[in-house]
């Protein structure tokens, strides 16, 4: 019934312990067979020029339908996935469905899309991560101008060669931004060195700006130094219209929430895109 943790160092297991190691393995076990069973679904979330209201780019956002458990929110299955490496295969499932779905979007003839597409750190950490996504590429004949992937801080500090693969994955004319940003409690030197694009303003800073003046000025901050840098920037988790004329009156690039839109599926997407195109004809 004890546990070691270290040395001279035990700690009991408690009811409420076993408990969430049995949802843990259960979820496992689910994940395990999700991707055979076709449970998982892409849903897309627009991102918005501030300036044209224009949409201009899209994240891909993936969620998991259980026949018995319902929706199981990424924020629970996905710390699984990657903790038993099966985040792998799913990440790949979701970068190819992503790419795939974007050309067909541009095949239909809608004003092509950025789609933004998250990367964990176990698929970042792979040897052949450049190849890999080069050939779902060249599979789904989506130019790479038009895929943007998403890293965290974390995922970049960690990894081997991290500089190495983002410059190959910049040769090749792929977008990279940085999720979540300011979250990391990294240090900002890294900006300098990393070939990126975008900076991701983290949803907790964005939430606050009208709350908090401490996170208004952090934003702030963030824009004018990203502009400096020569970076983008995008706030995430949009949710009023006081956020957005903040933002606008701040000079931030894009925007990304509920305000414009939550997460939909990529038929409901079509519909938005198709009338947009139709406004821009009239
Ligand atoms: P993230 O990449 O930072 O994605 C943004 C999250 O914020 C999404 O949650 C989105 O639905 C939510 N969001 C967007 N606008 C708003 C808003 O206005 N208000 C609020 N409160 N929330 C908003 P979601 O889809 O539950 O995903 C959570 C996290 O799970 C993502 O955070 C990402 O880290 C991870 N994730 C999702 N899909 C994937 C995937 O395909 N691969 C990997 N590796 N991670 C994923
Ligand atoms: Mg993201
Ligand atoms: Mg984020
Ligand atoms: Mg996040």
């Amino acid at each position: 019934r004890v546990k070691e943790q270290g040395k001279n160092n035990f700690q009991f297991y408690t009811p409420e312990m076993n408990e969430a190691v049995t949802k843990k393995m259960k979820l496992e076990i689910g994940l395990r067979k999700a991707l055979e069973r076709d449970e998982f679904k892409i849903v897309y979330q627009p991102q918005i020029d501030v300036e044209t209201g224009d949409i201009i780019g899209v994240e891909a956002l993936l969620r998991w339908h259980h026949p018995e458990w319902g929706t199981i929110s990424p924020a629970e299955f996905i710390p699984i996935a990657e903790e038993t490496g099966l985040i792998l295969q799913i990440g790949e499932w979701v970068l190819h469905g992503a790419c795939r779905q974007n050309k067909a979007w541009q095949d239909a003839g809608y004003t092509p899309l950025r789609m933004a597409v998250n990367i964990s750190s176990r698929q970042f950490q792979q040897s052949d991560l450049v190849e890999r996504v080069s050939r779902i590429l060249n599979e789904t004949e989506l130019a790479p101008q038009y895929l943007e992937l998403e890293l965290t801080e974390s995922i970049i500090q960690d990894s081997k060669y991290a500089v190495a693969k983002m410059q190959l994955l910049k040769e090749m004319g792929i977008h990279l931004s940085i999720d979540d940003f300011g979250t990391g409690y990294s240090s900002l030197s890294y900006l300098k060195t990393f070939p990126i694009h975008t900076l991701k303003i983290d949803q907790s800073f964005t939430r606050n700006i009208y709350a908090d003046s401490k996170d208004a000025s952090l934003v702030e901050t963030i824009i004018a130094m990203a502009h400096n840098l020569d970076l983008k920037v995008i706030a995430e988790g949009v949710e009023t219209e006081e956020q957005l004329q903040f933002l606008q009156q701040k000079q931030c690039n894009e925007a990304q929430g509920y305000y414009f839109s939550r997460p939909i599926s990529a038929e409901e997407l079509a519909v938005i895109l198709q009338e947009r195109s139709v406004s821009e004809v009239c």
